[in-house]
């Protein structure tokens, strides 16, 4: 058996220091933004090489929460994709805003840049790109868009927690950036988490005030907000992931590489493919099949943990339905969507493994090549 992902073995190479931490955190008496809260916000911000952050408790909050201190809500558009977990549109509804969906490139499953400026209404308000699988979006057309057409950027950085672009991290290019810390990310926490990060110091006070009921001052409330927090334990936990995340996302990196090796005799198999001048973290490593499902069944009655990210995509999903998308309105996000699978992905991951991942794919795909 092969999991997709083992946060269990991650943990163990912590245990002793994230034990440690915790403890102390439940003897201190002090659990909601207290002094590891705030050490990580400095921490997470210098990594990023941002000016700020502000700890909250998802990405999904991360992304509503920069629409509001944008004040993007009802009657404006936000431009993005149809190919992403659920959490990038549905805060753009929450805030009462319309999802407006872009194709996507069928190599790097990212926002087709070349079709943002048709997509451009007088009502929109802002792109949102999000870097899939760990896979920086191209940010210098995106960010020339954004400055001609005068619109925000929110960055979701949920799945790319280290990736660059030219050199750049992602998630420093637009005015805000939503990252997640959910377990499975590349960078979690044992709990739900998230963060926002902008180098604005008026959108970093706004967004402090959203997350405490719209007041910075205690008791004191300007506006509607909402509550969300990271917590002390989930802090003291992310203080001692981030110092190893950039061994981390270096070893799935070498994981990817390996795969494509693997692979490289196999024509059936679409490996994932990088953008120039571009440091991928793999989030998933996501390759293109033919006869995808019936790989996906053989995989799981063979013991290999594989995922369809994502199974339908968003604008034929019924929280959307009232946008009146239609099949056909996203060729390659819909043909897409019938072609990846995403095989066994984290750093722990041993070459051994993945010699038994790819041996079985080719198998499986050879015995469906035959049934067909
Ligand atoms: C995980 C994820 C989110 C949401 O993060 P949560 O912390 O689970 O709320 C948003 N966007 C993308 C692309 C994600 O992968």
């Amino acid at each position: 058996m092969i999991p997709i992902i083992d946060s269990k073995r991650q943990y163990q190479t912590i245990a002793e220091e994230a034990e440690r931490a915790v403890v102390e955190v439940m003897r201190s008496g002090s659990y909601i933004l207290g002094a590891n809260t705030k050490a990580f916000e400095g921490e997470i911000a210098e990594f990023f090489g941002a000016k700020y952050a502000v700890g909250l408790n998802s990405g999904t909050d991360a992304l509503h929460l920069a629409l509001r201190a944008l004040d993007i809500g009802a009657g404006d558009e936000v431009i993005t994709v149809a190919f992403t977990f659920v959490a990038t549109t549905e805060s753009i509804e929450i805030v009462g805003a319309k999802p407006v969906f872009v194709d996507i490139d069928p190599d790097t499953f990212n926002i087709d840049v070349n079709k943002i400026e048709g997509a451009i209404t007088p009502k929109t308000k802002a792109i949102m790109p999000v870097h899939l699988y760990g896979q920086p979006c191209d940010m210098d057309m995106i960010m020339d868009i954004a400055k001609r057409h005068n619109l925000f950027v929110i960055e979701d950085c949920c799945q790319a927690v280290g990736a660059k672009y030219k050199g750049q991290m992602v998630g420093t290019f637009g005015d805000i950036s939503a990252l997640s810390f959910y377990p499975t990310k590349n960078l979690g926490c044992m709990g739900d988490g998230g963060v926002a990060l902008t180098n604005s110091e008026f959108l970093k006070n706004r967004l402090v005030a959203l997350r405490n009921h719209g007041g910075a001052i205690r008791y004191h409330h300007e506006e509607i907000g909402i509550n969300s927090r990271l917590d002390e334990i989930q802090s003291a936990i992310l203080r001692i992931k981030l110092k190893h995340i950039d061994k981390w996302n270096a070893a799935r990196r070498e994981h990817a590489y390996y795969y494509n090796e693997l692979f490289a005799g196999c024509d059936a198999v679409k490996t994932p493919v990088e953008l120039d001048d571009t440091y991928c973290v793999y989030h998933q490593y996501t390759i293109k099949v033919p006869n995808r499902d019936d790989l996906h069944k053989m995989l799981q009655e063979r013991g290999i943990g594989a995922m369809i990210y994502y199974p339908i995509p968003l604008h034929m999903q019924k929280l959307h339905a009232h946008l009146g998308y239609k099949m056909g309105d996203l060729p390659v996000t819909e043909k897409n969507t019938e072609l990846v699978i995403s095989l066994p992905m984290f750093a722990e991951l041993t070459r051994e493994e993945q010699e038994t991942v790819a041996k079985t794919v080719i198998e499986c795909i050879e015995a469906c090549a035959v049934a067909v």
